[in-house]
């Protein structure tokens, strides 16, 4: 997870080592027959190669790729029809990303999320695990909505909103929202000429809310100026700084980079500590860790909880559920197991290696992974370090 983020502009943070999330809507990437803006893809792909950080692409598209394929000449109306669309468009869709990345020699990877995956802490944390092994590795994830299981109530809806969550789950650098509108305006520029573009947003007031209201420029994209800012929120509330720029441009990394249109949200904290804090929140753990005294200062230096330090597990938890931690002088901390007790009870005391041994499976690595873990007595560094 990112801890050196926060005040870097829109042009050094494209070029910035540290992790960035593309959203790419559906109007940028297919065009008005129905086909695929290749040329485009190509030379998206070529920038974001060029930089030193990894990337994630969250790219809509599949509904109007498949409406064509299904005869519809018009968006689908119900809910099934978008759903079949999806599912034709998005085989398609996965192929031709995973040609142009190909062409870059990299390796792409398809990742279909629904809202669930990422509010249930289990599939939360698969989801996670997954996506941070593809980004080990330099393969480049391409997410879309899991637009054929997930229901009218279960939806992001917007792919806006799923880039966000995307973002604030692998702690990413920057969120950059390609879309139809080069930033957020004063006023609709189509009916005010005195609109003006505002470069620089560093705090969602009320009135920059209300700028979203209208019937803007963005309501031309699938997800309105009120989904952007819902998903700038989510975004630089996680300590993810957002970027929103037109993609009609045939380079527009190129031209955000030469300092071209846009408007930057920077984060609002740090990543790290924005999780530390929630964490703290939680209430009501399942069960209890006992930890031995190496384990103790392990986790104090900022290491994760392995299984060879627990003691004694205590209580009933799934994986996912919120844990107490106990040291040797009582209670220390809490954080998210990433075993079930039966399981957490079966390891607690082996090395990594014995755990394969033991539960007939390759283990999930740690027993409490140092994102997914908050000592009490950390308190007061994070408050310092969150209004840096
Ligand atoms: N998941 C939808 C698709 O691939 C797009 C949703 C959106 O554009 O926000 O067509």
């Amino acid at each position: 997870m990112s801890e050196s983020n926060a005040g870097l502009a829109p042009a050094s943070s494209l070029e910035g080592s540290g992790l960035l999330v593309v959203k790419i809507g559906s109007s940028l990437l297919v065009d008005s027959r129905g086909q695929l803006r290749r040329r485009w893809m190509d030379t998206l792909c070529r920038r974001l190669a060029e930089r030193a950080g990894e990337v994630v692409v969250v790219s809509s598209g599949a509904i109007a790729m498949g409406r064509r394929a299904l005869g519809l000449a018009r968006r689908p109306r119900s809910l099934a029809e978008a759903q079949a669309a999806a599912a034709v468009g998005q085989i398609h869709l996965a192929g031709a990303w995973s040609e142009v990345w190909a062409q870059q020699d990299r390796t792409a990877a398809q990742v279909l999320l629904t809202l669930g995956d990422l509010e249930q802490r289990p599939r939360y944390l698969n989801a996670r695990a997954t996506l941070e092994m593809l980004i080990a590795r330099r393969i480049v994830p391409v997410v879309n909505e899991n637009d054929t299981v997930a229901t009218e109530e279960i939806r992001f809806g917007d792919n806006d909103r799923l880039a966000a969550r995307v973002a604030q789950l692998l702690g990413a650098q920057q969120l950059l929202l390609l879309s139809d509108v080069d930033g957020l305006y004063t006023a609709d520029p189509a009916l005010d000429p005195a609109a003006r573009r505002i470069g620089r947003v560093d705090s969602l007031t009320p009135e920059i809310e209300a700028l979203a209201g209208g019937t803007g420029p963005a309501g031309l994209g699938t997800g309105g100026m009120a989904s952007k800012l819902a998903a700038v929120r989510i975004a630089v509330e996680a300590g993810v700084g957002v970027i929103l720029a037109s993609g009609h441009e045939d380079d527009p990394i190129g031209a955000v980079q030469a300092g071209g249109p846009s408007t930057w949200f920077p984060a609002a904290t740090r990543p790290l500590a924005a999780r530390k804090r929630w964490l703290r929140g939680l209430q009501h753990p399942c069960g209890e860790l006992v930890l031995d005294g190496g384990a103790l200062q392990a986790v104090r230096s900022g290491g994760s909880l392995l299984a060879v330090g627990v003691r004694a597990v205590r209580g009933c938890f799934r994986r996912g559920d919120l844990v107490g931690l106990t040291g040797p002088h009582g209670a220390c901390g809490q954080g998210l197991s990433a075993y079930d007790s039966d399981d957490a009870g079966r390891i607690a005391g082996l090395d990594s290696a014995r755990i394969a041994e033991v539960l007939d499976q390759a283990g999930r690595g740690p027993m409490v992974h140092r994102d997914d873990l908050v000592l009490f007595s950390d308190q007061r560094s994070e408050n310092r370090e969150s209004t840096a």
